[in-house]
C-alpha cells in the first residue's frame, strides 16, 4: 500500500500515524511576542478526510475545550483513516481575559472569512481559514450559551444540505436545529467553500457541564465514525441507544414581562405545552409581578440562569419539533 504523505502545517511536518502540537502564529501581541493559536494535528496512518474541531471562538465558552481534550485522548492516529485538526481555543485573547469578544470588542464569529489587513479579529479569522478550513473537508464548531444562558446540547446546521444532515444525524445530539447561516460566522464562510459544518451548542459560558461535554465528545466521535476516520462502535452494543435527535426548525424565546426575580420550572430538554405555567417573577419584597406560561408546544432548548431579570429579558427558549415523516403501514 502506498505510504500516506506527511501533513505540512505552518512549518511543521507531521508523519502519518503521529500527533503534533503546533503553535499557529496568528498575529503579534503588544509585547512583540507572537499571538499563537494552539493546534493539535492528528495525522492518521491511512488516507481519509480531514476534519477540524474547534472550540472557544467565543473566549468564555469553555465546554468545547474539554470536549477537544477528551477527543484527543480518545483518538490514536496510528489507527485513523484521515486527519483530525483540533483547535481548543480560537479566540486566544478572549480566553485569556475571560471575555466572549476580542480585545477590540469585536465578535470573532462575525469576522469571517476575515482579511489580512483588517482588525485583529479579522486577521485571526483569515489565518484560521487559510490554515485550518482550506485543508479540511468537514468542520465542527463547539459553542455554549452566552450571557448566563444555558443550552440543551443541540446541533445547529443547514439540515437541507444532504451531507450536513447526514453528519448532524450521526452526531446524535438530543436536538438538531435547522439554522440559516449568519453573515460573518465561521460556519457561513466554510459553507461558501462547500465544507459541511456542524455547530454544537451546549451548556453555558465559564462552566463545565458534564452532560454537554459528554454528549459533545460522543457526538464528535460519532461523526468521525460516520466519515470512517475511526471504527464505529459495534452495533451489538446495547448500551448505545438508537438515533434519536429531534429535528426542530423554529423556536421562540419567552421574555420577562416585568423586571424582578424569576423562577423557572422546566429544565433543559423538558417538553412543554402551550399555556402551561412555566415560572413566575417576584419583586424583592415577595410580591408576584408576573406568571409565565408557555406560548407554544415544544421542547426547552435554552434557559436563563440569572434570576435577576429586566423587563424584556429572554428567559426560556422553546423549539418546535418537526413531526417525523409518515411511515407507510401496510
Ligand atoms: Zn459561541
Amino acid at each position: 500500500m502506498r505510504r500516506r504523505p506527511p501533513l505540512e502545517l505552518a512549518g511543521t511536518t507531521v508523519s502519518p500515524g503521529r500527533t503534533a502540537e503546533i503553535d499557529l502564529e496568528v498575529g503579534r501581541l503588544v509585547t512583540g511576542s507572537p499571538l499563537a493559536m494552539p493546534v493539535i494535528a492528528m495525522h492518521g496512518r491511512a488516507d481519509g478526510p480531514t476534519i477540524w474541531v474547534n472550540a472557544a471562538i467565543h473566549g468564555d465558552e469553555i465546554n468545547g475545550i474539554e470536549v477537544v481534550r477528551r477527543i484527543r485522548a480518545a483518538l490514536d492516529p496510528r489507527r485513523m483513516r484521515g486527519t483530525v485538526l483540533l483547535v481548543p481555543v480560537v479566540n486566544v485573547p478572549g480566553f485569556m481575559t475571560g471575555t466572549r469578544y476580542f480585545p477590540d470588542r469585536r465578535d470573532l464569529n462575525r469576522s469571517f472569512p476575515g482579511s489580512r489587513n483588517g482588525s485583529q479579529a479579522s486577521r485571526v479569522a483569515r489565518a484560521f481559514m487559510n490554515t485550518i478550513v482550506d485543508r479540511s473537508d468537514v468542520g465542527i464548531d463547539l459553542h455554549t450559551g452566552s450571557g448566563h444562558r444555558a443550552n440543551l446540547p443541540q446541533i445547529r446546521a443547514d439540515l437541507d444540505d444532504t451531507d450536513t444532515r447526514r453528519l448532524a444525524l450521526a452526531f446524535d445530539a438530543p436536538v438538531m436545529m435547522h439554522a440559516a447561516n449568519r453573515d460573518g460566522s465561521l460556519r457561513a464562510a466554510a459553507t461558501k467553500l462547500d465544507k459541511p459544518v456542524l455547530l454544537y451548542e451546549a451548556g453555558e459560558a465559564w462552566r463545565f457541564d458534564e452532560a454537554a461535554i459528554a454528549t459533545g465528545t460522543r457526538g464528535v466521535l460519532n461523526v468521525l465514525a460516520e466519515l470512517d476516520v475511526i471504527d464505529a462502535e459495534p452495533e451489538s452494543d446495547s448500551s448505545r441507544p438508537p438515533l434519536h435527535s429531534v429535528e426542530c426548525r423554529s423556536s421562540q424565546w419567552v421574555r420577562a414581562r416585568r423586571g424582578g426575580l424569576v423562577s423557572l420550572w422546566p429544565v433543559l430538554g423538558d417538553q412543554v405545552l402551550r399555556g402551561q405555567p412555566i415560572g413566575q417573577i417576584h419583586d424583592t419584597r415577595g410580591k408576584r409581578l408576573s406568571r409565565l406560561t408557555a406560548p407554544t408546544d415544544g421542547i426547552v432548548i435554552g434557559e436563563n440562569r440569572d434570576p435577576v431579570v429586566n423587563q424584556g429579558d429572554a428567559v426560556l427558549h422553546i423549539a418546535q419539533p418537526v413531526p417525523p415523516p409518515e411511515t407507510d403501514t401496510p
